[in-house]
């Protein structure tokens, strides 16, 4: 569960993210709905502790991510596609961020097949296509097994059949009961996605209800 009470913050005379207040249960999809510049980003990187909030909290399993005993366990991440090392394999990359959070070594040839990535695992990650480098970027995020998975803007640039494939992912990890947050600025995206939707406009709460009533609705 993702919990954000009064969540607030301000680049100078920018309000990018004002007084948010909304729950991202287990068990399904949340997007996380706005146009470009609505504060999606800003919020996320809140929650992973990444940007210091002006005021409010966002806590990831009732704690603040600088609380959490183990990060990577807890929550997961798919911010950028260009985190990629240039000059590492796929699998090496992996084993540099399993050994410098104390995840076992196994876990990265399993993570490895969970997004297709096997059979490229040996090779430089820096000469993926943007799909591949979001699948790993996904890998990277699942190797703490976690209960809460961040996307943003996941499925930008992609061609149809890797929207579809990471749309897939996304719905079976809620599917088995984790916390999924994902943004997008497309309402069309996440009407294919997303079960229940956080709506926001200028770092404004518009609104918080399922993905069918919000379209009755609009
Ligand atoms: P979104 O992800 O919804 O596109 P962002 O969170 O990236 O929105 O941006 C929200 C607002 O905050 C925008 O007006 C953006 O220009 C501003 N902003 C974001 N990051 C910074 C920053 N580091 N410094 C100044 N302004 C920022
Ligand atoms: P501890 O507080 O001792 O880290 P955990 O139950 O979190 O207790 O972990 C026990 C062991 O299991 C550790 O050696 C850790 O590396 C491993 N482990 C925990 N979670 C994972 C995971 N998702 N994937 C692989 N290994 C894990």
């Amino acid at each position: 569960m993702i919990e954000l009470r009064g969540l607030t913050k301000h680049y100078g005379q920018t309000a990018a993210v004002q007084d948010l207040s909304f729950t991202v249960r287990p068990g399904q999809v949340t997007g996380f709905l706005g146009p470009n510049g609505a504060g999606k980003s800003t919020t996320m990187r809140m929650i992973l502790g990444l940007d210091k909030p002006t005021a409010g909290t966002a806590l990831i399993q009732g704690k603040q991510y600088h609380e959490l005993d183990h990060p990577l366990r807890t929550v997961g991440a798919l911010l950028d596609a260009k985190w990629v090392h240039p000059n590492r394999s796929a699998r090496s990359h992996l084993q540099w961020l399993a050994a410098s959070n104390g995840i076992a070594k196994s876990r990265v040839d399993e993570v490895l097949r969970l997004v297709g990535l096997s059979e490229v695992a040996g090779k430089n990650a820096g000469g993926f296509s943007l799909g591949m480098s979001q699948r790993l970027g996904l890998a990277g995020a699942l190797l703490g097994d976690p209960e809460v998975l961040l996307f943003d803007e996941p499925v930008n640039g992609l061609d149809p059949e890797g929207i579809l494939w990471i749309r897939r992912f996304m719905q079976r990890l809620a599917a088995e009961g984790r916390t999924v947050l994902v943004s997008s600025h497309l309402l069309s995206e996440m009407a294919q996605t997303a079960e229940h939707l956080v709506v926001i406009g200028r770092g404004q709460l518009i609104a918080d209800t399922t993905t069918r009533e919000f379209i009755e609705r609009a």
